[in-house]
């Protein structure tokens, strides 16, 4: 991995008040960087950034993204970008399509668009979801992106981010911005909400409450999840890899555990007595909902890259959400 220069490198966090951008902060501001967070809120939480409120690298504004002339400024101010403000999650998306394209499209043309006047790096976080119905696990960058019709509001998620990576690798090929593409599969830890939809804070709520734990569909479906912390490594890590430039690379962990096998082992973690209960796709989401039945990445590209890849190991993570839990 290459190391950090010895000046303190400032930095920019769209979405840094969400789950992900926060954890991002605090890894950044240990390794003496400064950190600026653009966030408006809207499902981030200044709860999030309260340990490094007082932080002297640190400063933050809670602002629209469409306010130009202030993103300008931080841009400005910023030698990287890290670009994770976005609509996510699945609930979220089905429930309010017309925010999760303007937001996740015209969020990013406008990054980049700025950061192109100054020839600022930017990191654009995107998402796993773009594989779509691919069913060639595991999933490599080069590998076709399979969507649905466009009458399924959930697949709107994966095409605006799917732009956003053609926009940005375009203002690398065309314009010789520096721009890295991280695809980031499921990333889970302390301070993810459960409240648009994502499955492990779900589920340790509801063990925790004694109430029963939802698994969607037959549980069959399965997922990779990976702790947040070694996420937020592997985006610092890339940003300082000159040959991360103008690529596209997925950030993940190649440990595929069962929705029901997850649900069995937070019921085991947490010693709760909740019953497991199965609800069809059309009661959790909307009539003809399509799950993924498997989604796991091929991380080679970023071992290669940074010399590392997520290894916490699934009971590990979800003891993190657990305590979590427990302490608030
Ligand atoms: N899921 C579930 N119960 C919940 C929330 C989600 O069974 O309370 C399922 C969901 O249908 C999907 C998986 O868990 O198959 C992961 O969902 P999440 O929204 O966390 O992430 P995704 O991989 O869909 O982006």
């Amino acid at each position: 991995m290459n190391q950090l220069k010895s000046q303190p490198v400032k930095v920019l966090i769209t979405g840094g008040a969400g789950f992900i951008g926060s954890h991002l902060t605090g890894h950044l501001l240990a390794q003496g960087q400064r950190v600026e967070v653009i966030d408006d809120l809207s499902t981030g939480s200044i709860a999030n950034l309260e340990p490094y409120r007082d932080h002297a690298g640190f400063s933050y504004q809670v602002a629209d993204m469409r306010d130009l002339p202030l993103l300008a400024e931080m841009v400005d101010r910023a030698d990287v970008i890290y670009h994770l403000a976005a609509a996510v999650g699945v609930r979220l998306i089905v429930e309010s399509p017309v925010k999760t394209i303007e937001t996740n499209v015209g969020c990013t043309e406008a990054v980049l668009k700025l950061a192109n006047k100054k020839g600022k790096k930017v990191i654009v976080a995107s998402t796993s979801e773009v594989y779509g119905k691919n069913d060639q696990v595991p999933f490599a960058e080069d590998h076709d992106l399979v969507m649905g019709p466009t009458v399924k509001a959930r697949w709107s998620y994966a095409c605006s981010k799917a732009i956003d990576e053609f926009l940005a690798l375009a203002y690398h090929k065309a314009r010789r911005l520096p721009v890295v593409v991280v695809r980031l599969f499921n990333t889970v830890g302390p301070g993810q909400t459960g409240r648009y939809g994502m499955v492990l804070p779900n589920f340790v709520r509801q063990a925790l409450g004694g109430k029963p734990i939802t698994v969607y569909g037959d549980g069959t479906q399965s997922r990779c999840f990976s702790g947040v912390g070694e996420v937020v490594g592997c985006l610092s890590a890339l940003a300082q890899c000159p040959e991360a430039v103008g690529e596209v690379v997925n950030v993940g962990s190649t440990q595929e555990i069962s929705i029901m096998g997850l649900a069995e082992l937070v019921k085991e973690l947490t010693g709760s007595d909740s019953a497991i209960k199965l609800i069809p796709y059309e009661d959790a989401y909307e009539e003809g909902f399509e799950d993924m039945p498997r989604r796991i990445p091929e991380v080679s590209k970023l071992d290669r890259l940074v010399g590392f890849t997520p290894q916490m190991g699934i009971s590990e993570i979800v003891q993190s959400v657990i305590d979590h839990y427990r302490k608030l």
